[in-house]
């Protein structure tokens, strides 16, 4: 195909992936902006396939073992994993990059021997390892995999810094010594792939969206890198978005999390105190039933909904749009608090209750909330639990200090469904639990909010 018509369908493709980025902004938007990302790829490989002379064969074997192994992932993965599952698909896109440099430098074509090309395959290679193992070991946090959180050492900070020395004089010694680039391109992945294990490692329980969003940003960076490597424009542009909008959420992230990123990247929130003993801090719990709750609602006037992790592993969003109508017809407003970081990843509660159809307007921003919790009569924390504890703001020795939370303990009466006095993410008690106006509602969060309604029909 000729390079110009190349090139100005590459242009359209950018623009569909910026448009695409722009739908996703708004969830009623999202579906939209999905669909202009995957048409976008979809011409980008197929205008990319038909540019140049490649082994076809090859490449369909290939694509037919991936999009094998990824449909069935895709297929069979349970709603509550998809954090981890988005986790790993973002380190195979390191990974990819790291092996797409490697290879280039392999073949020793001269078309990309230049300086320019040497630095981006360098740039690959390390950003693209990071990463891989660093999106690894988000996977293995995510699935709170026990030996995964409690891997720490004294001195990690410092091997961190030695790694990251280390694989920046491999790169420079891959550019400077071009006829033993393979064996220093070789050295600086390996130590840039225990980078990215020692910098996820590290970082504590409640920083890890911070984390997750950045490295989101890396794949992409890696991407526009390989990009370089390959002079291909349209990989460039789109790694360049991702790596853009990644570094966006980031900031979000970070001031969600009340967070500086060298704080978390360094870990200078590390040094938490020792967590409050469970069995003082929940002296006073109270725990309440459905029929009791059903009573409490019903003479409401305004009802908060604080939905968190525990709500996408019951699956109960179908269960609580029906409460939310059935409260409507008692004439019980009824708005939901959304917590940035609530959940395991950006937007998770959102995408729930938009798959529930739950209206948009009802779905409130942390802060919106918080100025309308004295006026809220009753607030059901559905399966959430680091994104209201309370120690946030009291002990600045916490995991989660300074973080901000949704402030349901203003509320009149607070109704906690969840199945026990397990912690969250971050593993710290939760004196919201014991607090004087907070009843505990025990059990699996869709059967609870299924006898709350039943309990209400029956009145
Ligand atoms: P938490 O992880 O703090 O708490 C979830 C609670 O849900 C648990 O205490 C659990 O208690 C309860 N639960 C689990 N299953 C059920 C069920 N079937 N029915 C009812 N309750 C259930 O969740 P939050 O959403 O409050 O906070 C998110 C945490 O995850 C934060 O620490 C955040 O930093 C972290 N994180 C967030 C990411 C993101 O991008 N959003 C990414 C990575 C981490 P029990 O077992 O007693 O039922």
């Amino acid at each position: 195909m000729n390079a110009t018509v190349t090139s100005l369908i590459y242009l359209v493709v950018s623009v569909l992936f910026i448009l695409g980025l722009k739908g996703m902004t708004h969830p009623k938007t999202a579906v939209r902006g999905n669909l202009y990302g995957a048409l976008a790829m979809l011409i980008a490989v197929v205008v990319t396939l038909l540019g140049r002379g490649f082994d076809f064969t090859l490449i369909g074997v290939g694509l037919a073992i991936g999009a094998a192994i990824g449909g069935a992932m895709a297929v069979t993965i349970q709603m509550t994993a998809m954090p981890q599952l988005v986790a790993l698909f973002n380190g195979f896109g390191g990974l990819a990059s790291v092996l797409v440099a490697g290879a280039v430098l392999a073949t020793g074509d001269s078309r990309y021997s230049g300086m320019d090309s040497m630095m981006a395959t360098a740039a690959s290679g390390l950003i693209g390892a990071v990463t891989f193992t660093g999106s690894l070991v988000a996977f293995g946090k995510l699935q709170e995999l026990k030996f995964i959180r409690d891997l720490r050492f004294s001195g990690q900070q410092l091997l961190n810094i030695v790694l990251f020395v280390g694989s920046l004089a491999a790169g420079w010694l891959m550019l400077q010594q071009p006829e033993s680039g393979g064996l220093w391109y070789t050295v600086m992945v390996l130590a840039a792939s225990l980078l990215g294990i020692g910098l996820v490692i590290s970082i504590g329980g409640a920083d890890m969206p911070v984390v997750i969003a950045l490295l989101n940003s890396y794949s992409g960076l890696a991407a526009a890198a390989t990009g370089f490597v390959l002079s291909n424009m349209v990989l460039i542009i789109s790694g360049s978005l991702v790596g853009a909008s990644g570094l966006i959420l980031t900031r979000i992230m970070c001031v969600a999390m009340n967070r500086s990123l060298p704080a978390v990247l360094f870990g200078t929130l590390q040094q938490s105190g020792p967590a409050a003993d469970a069995d003082e801090v929940y002296q006073n719990v109270k725990s309440t039933s459905a029929e009791e709750v059903a009573m409490l609602l019903e003479v409401a006037e305004r009802v908060a909904i604080i939905p968190g992790y525990g709500m996408a592993v019951a699956q109960a969003q179908h269960a609580v749009r029906d409460l939310t109508s059935h409260l409507g017809q008692l004439n019980v407003e009824v708005v939901f608090g959304i917590h940035p970081v609530a959940g395991r990843m950006p937007g998770h509660m959102n995408v729930l209750l938009a798959e529930a159809d739950i209206e948009y307007e009802r779905l409130l921003e942390m802060d919106d909330i918080n100025r309308m919790m004295d006026r809220i009569d009753v607030a059901i924390v559905l399966g959430a639990n680091d994104v209201v504890n309370p120690v946030a703001r009291t002990d600045p020795g916490s995991p989660i200090a300074g973080m901000p939370i949704i402030d349901v303990d203003k509320a009149r009466t607070v109704v906690v469904i969840k199945r026990s006095l397990s912690p969250g993410f971050a593993g710290i008690p939760n004196p919201l639990f014991a607090a004087e106006n907070s009843l505990m509602l025990f059990g699996d969060g869709r059967q609870a909010v299924v006898d709350i309604l039943k309990a209400l029909q029956e009145a």
